[in-house]
């Protein structure tokens, strides 16, 4: 029995079910052939809490402890799968589906999300079962550092966490670094502060020695020591896995002096965030790990020339690591074989908004938005129209009805003013007001603006002073234009990501649905 312990289901309960199974699985005698097994996410956070029986692939879902003897009671002794609870697709009377049957699974391919809902993320028995630190012996006993940077560009990943930056070309110019003394650092961005997005959270609840295994061989590739995890504090589950896993690897002579018995030793930190969204901005983050202030730095220099303590680092987010052991161990050409021409591999969603499966879900590059929102996300919910989706968080933008049958990867959504962000997939029905969505980003970024130059902390204010009459029906003639102006000032000129992309909500609202900022501004009541 697989009982999801994401914070999706937790939060529905999902821990209430334990003490309930086990009761009943100790009054049918069934402990000693039954295995209850707390996982992370399963991905349909809309319907948990999730329960998985195996081997049929049952899936049950929002289950309450009540349901639990008679569960047990029908499908565990008696054989019979428990109709009323099953989470079916189709119509009533026909045969269930089991889990792997289901649209929200079908399209989907998942590499970094691989074990979540699979194994328990607390045992790292179960991590090694499924070929975990495999992929960390094979680089350490039957590749140099370069071949390992060669295969890692070759496979085509690029940055998971939004910019998609060629991640093979980001460890090589770590690993070509001088460093004064030969100290490097390895890093891993877990502050996923986007409204909306929990991608980052479910691998880390759900998988966490992936990530130690992906920076261990980041490590071994640039030649760094020391690495951290910079993970925010409102994240409890996540850490808490996060150290098990740590603990267990250092445990099992996977982490620390002499891994493997070679010559390569890692060791791996936790370091807590307080909630600063700017924290997210790598300079920011290497800022808040060396115990200053999380503001921005100018770049250059770059992080993998001088980044950490002044010294060469890889900084990934914790989505890209993920991807790393699948490359090591199928290869380069397996994972490129996987996406579009220039986006490889796949990429995890966060689903939420005016969508029916809200949840996590993790598709090839170049599955079409339609696809994701129709087949995946199983549509609108009450009939509506789907209006539009924003991906990206804060810094991204919208998508269009015009534009469903785009191809998903980090060009197309370029190219027509959105952006792929980190994953955040916020969906938006005929009800939504889009100046108000722009309005609630900015007033995001706003807020979130640590101040340090003035495009960004003046800037966005007067343009959300602007936002803000337009939805009061206060808007003047040239509100429109003087956002326009002011959203290209504080691009082109603010010091960080923060700032330079704070405007994009605005610009793709405004180009796609200038109409209901006319209406607001023109058609006052
Ligand atoms: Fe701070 Fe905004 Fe400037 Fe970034 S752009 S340094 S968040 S004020």
């Amino acid at each position: 029995i697989l009982l999801c312990g994401g914070t999706g289901c937790t939060s529905s309960g999902s821990q209430t079910l334990v003490k309930e199974f086990k009761k009943e699985l100790i009054k049918h005698e069934l402990m000693d052939e039954v295995e209850l097994v707390i996982t992370g996410c399963f991905g349909l956070c809309e319907l948990g809490p999730v329960v998985i029986v195996y081997p049929e692939g049952t899936f049950y879902s929002r289950v309450e402890p009540s349901d639990i003897p008679e569960l047990v009671e029908e499908h565990l002794v008696k054989g019979r799968p428990l109709e009323r609870l099953i989470y079916s697709e189709k119509k009533e009377g026909e045969h269930p589906l089991s889990i792997n049957e289901l649209g929200f699974y079908k399209k989907q391919k998942r590499i970094a999300l691989a074990n979540c809902g699979v194994i328990d993320p607390e045992d790292i028995e179960e991590y090694i079962a499924f070929d975990g630190y495999m992929a960390l012996e094979k680089v350490l006993f039957k590749m140099t550092p370069q071949e390992v940077i060669d295969e890692v560009k070759a496979s085509g990943l690029r940055g998971r966490g939004g910019g998609g930056f060629p991640t093979g070309l980001k460890w090589q110019f770590a690993y070509n670094a001088d460093s004064p003394d030969g100290v490097k650092f390895v890093a891993c961005n877990a502050d996923e502060g986007d409204p909306g997005a929990f991608m980052d959270r479910s691998v880390l609840e759900g998988d966490p020695h992936r990530l130690i295994e992906a920076m261990a061989i980041a490590a071994y590739a640039i030649g760094a020591q020391k690495g951290y995890v910079y993970v925010r504090a409102e994240y409890p589950i996540a850490v808490k896995r996060l150290q098990i896993a740590i603990d267990q690897a250092k445990d099992y002579g996977l982490l620390g002096d002499n891994v493997f018995d070679t010559d390569f030793s890692f060791d791996l930190e936790i370091r807590l965030g307080a909630g600063a969204f700017v924290c997210g901005e790598e300079t920011a983050l290497m800022n808040s790990v060396e115990g200053k202030r999380g503001e921005p730095r100018p770049r250059p220099p770059f992080p993998a020339n001088k980044g950490l303590f002044e010294r060469p680092t890889v900084l990934n987010n914790v989505e890209t690591y993920a991807n790393i052991p699948t490359i090591i161990l199928e290869g380069a050409e397996s994972f490129a074989s996987v996406g579009t021409e220039k986006s490889k591999g796949t990429k995890v969603f966060a689903l939420g908004g005016k969508i029916n499966n809200t949840g996590l879900l993790e598709i090839p590059m170049g599955t079409t938005l339609r696809e994701v929102i129709y087949e995946i996300g199983g549509g609108i919910p009450n009939g509506k129209a789907f209006k539009a989706a924003q991906t990206g968080g804060p810094s991204g933008g919208c998508i269009p009805s015009s534009e469903l049958d785009i191809p998903i990867d980090y060009d197309n959504l370029i190219s027509i003013g959105a952006m792929m962000g980190s994953g955040g997939l916020i969906v938006m029905d005929e009800d939504n007001c889009m100046v108000d969505v722009a309005r609630f980003f900015l007033d995001f970024t706003q807020d979130e603006s640590c101040g340090k130059c003035p495009p960004c902390r003046i800037g966005t204010k007067r343009m959300l002073e602007i936002l803000e009459r337009i939805c009061d029906g206060q808007g003047e003639e040239g509100d429109i234009e003087r956002l326009e102006e002011l959203a290209e000032g504080i691009k082109a000129s603010a010091l960080c990501g923060l700032g330079q992309t704070a405007p994009n909500p605005v610009l793709s609202t405004i180009k796609y649905f200038r109409d209901e900022y006319e209406a607001h501004i023109y058609e006052k009541r």
